[in-house]
């Protein structure tokens, strides 16, 4: 860890060591904020391999050298006081009380200055914070996304209202305090939900996304889409993943949850064919983006269920095991060398996989699969899944992506027996 830039902190605020963060009680985000780094690490390492050994031996928790301001990503629930002042936080864990946050040790520190100033300038704007009870009011929420390696930014302004009277001079103020910020965007979220996004999005000023680098790759990254935290540990991540996929250059690879087709895009330079499989419709226009961005010709997308698109590929196998090898078209021969992949990437969200994706895999039987994960538990079932169905763990690397969290990043190689 980082020992210069805790001291320096401490030095700032002159606050004791044991009290890194002054709101993480009532936050609740960072639950390991006040233990030393080294001791998180241990902390998550017991906690994987208590869950994980049984299928083998897991690698030393790989962690980082500066743990602290990694989120790229930021998110505030706007409020306001009794004098109109705007301010952002986030709902105190499991209530609906709004605790004011001013900087947070884990965020983008530019991103949290964008938020802070975006806030400021409530009040002479005179934009009323949304109020969840009464449902009047106009700013809900506040997203930043920043690129690490770009220094791109994206502000989106989340809105109960389209009607937005003063937003050109609004834009004008906040560019004049933040000439860094690239884009802005307005979404329209006049429902009552905690979905922080709605579908109704409006572009105030740049390109309505951000582009960033990772694995000497660049990406298109839209409001909605998912894209990784912790952009210094997913390089390690990803190239992990890569490694344990030992690609030849002659593979068909699927990518699937594949998002903004990130892992699908750095696995192309070392595989033959790639197909990275997403549902949310604003990631795979991204990952199509992103595609011809990086001049990618060996890849493509698909928008679908992971388990419906695999159930998919798993008939046609036996379709076209029917058909006799002279009626076979040109057409269908790539179909068949497209349908069966030899490596599959899996990165499902925390809840894990589905027993229809995991059935089917079995019956297309890649050669290894590469499973990343950000939920220990809902790995440890599908792992027992698979290699109680004639898979066999190899390896097994938790990342640290989450520092101050007790949340835990795994990836896993399995091979079939
Ligand atoms: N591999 C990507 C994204 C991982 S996050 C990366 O590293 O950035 C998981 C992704 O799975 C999200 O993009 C989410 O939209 C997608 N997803 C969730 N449920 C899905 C499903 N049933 N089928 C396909 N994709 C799904």
């Amino acid at each position: 860890m980082s020992r210069d830039h805790k001291e320096n902190y401490n030095r700032k605020t002159n606050r004791s060591k044991n009290n890194l963060c002054p709101y993480h009680r009532r936050c609740g985000g960072c639950q390991y904020i006040n233990m030393p780094y080294d001791q998180q690490l241990a902390e998550k390492q017991k906690y994987v391999d208590k869950l994980l050994s049984g299928f083998g031996r897991v690698e030393p928790i790989i962690g980082m050298k500066d743990p602290f301001h990694y989120r790229n990503k930021v998110h505030g629930v706007v409020g306001m006081d009794r004098q109109g002042n705007g301010y952002t936080g986030i709902y105190e864990a499991d209530s609906h009380r709004l605790v004011r946050v001013d900087y947070c040790m884990i965020e983008n520190q530019k991103a949290d200055q964008i938020m802070q100033s975006v806030a400021g300038l409530m009040k002479s704007f005179k934009m009323k914070a949304y109020n969840e009870d009464t449902g009047y009011g106009f700013l809900r929420h506040i997203l930043i996304r920043t690129g690490h390696h770009t220094g791109e930014i994206l502000l989106v302004l989340v809105t109960a209202s389209p009607i937005f009277p003063s937003r050109n001079n609004f834009v004008k103020a906040l560019r004049k305090l933040h000439p860094e910020i690239t884009s802005i965007v307005v979404n329209v979220n006049d429902r009552d939900t905690s979905m922080i996004l709605a579908d109704r999005q409006q572009v105030l000023y740049g390109k309505g996304y951000i582009e960033d680098i990772l694995c000497g790759k660049r990406f298109r990254i839209s409001p909605k889409s998912f894209y990784q935290v912790n952009p210094v540990q997913t390089e390690i991540l990803y190239g992990k993943a890569i490694e344990y996929a030992g690609l030849t250059g002659r593979e068909t690879v699927l990518d699937a949850y594949s998002g903004i087709g990130t892992i699908g895009m750095v696995a192309s330079d070392h595989a033959g064919h790639v197909i990275g499989v997403e549902l949310n419709g604003e990631a795979v226009k991204d990952a199509i983006a992103g595609a011809r961005i990086n001049k990618i010709h060996n890849i493509q997308f698909v928008r679908a269920d992971a388990g419906e698109y695999m159930a998919r590929l798993a008939s046609g196998i036996r379709h076209s095991a029917d058909v006799s090898r002279k009626k076979v078209s040109k057409q269908s021969l790539t179909e068949q060398a497209i349908v069966r992949p030899d490596v599959l990437f899996m990165d499902p969200p925390r809840s894990g996989s589905s027993r229809e994706f995991l059935s089917c895999l079995l019956k297309l039987k890649p050669e290894k699969v590469v499973y990343i994960s950000c939920n220990p538990e809902t790995l440890q079932r599908d792992l027992k899944y698979l290699t109680g169905n004639g898979y066999r763990v190899k390896k097994m690397q938790p990342v640290d992506m989450f520092p101050m969290t007790e949340k835990c990043e795994c990836v896993v190689l399995l091979t079939t027996k």
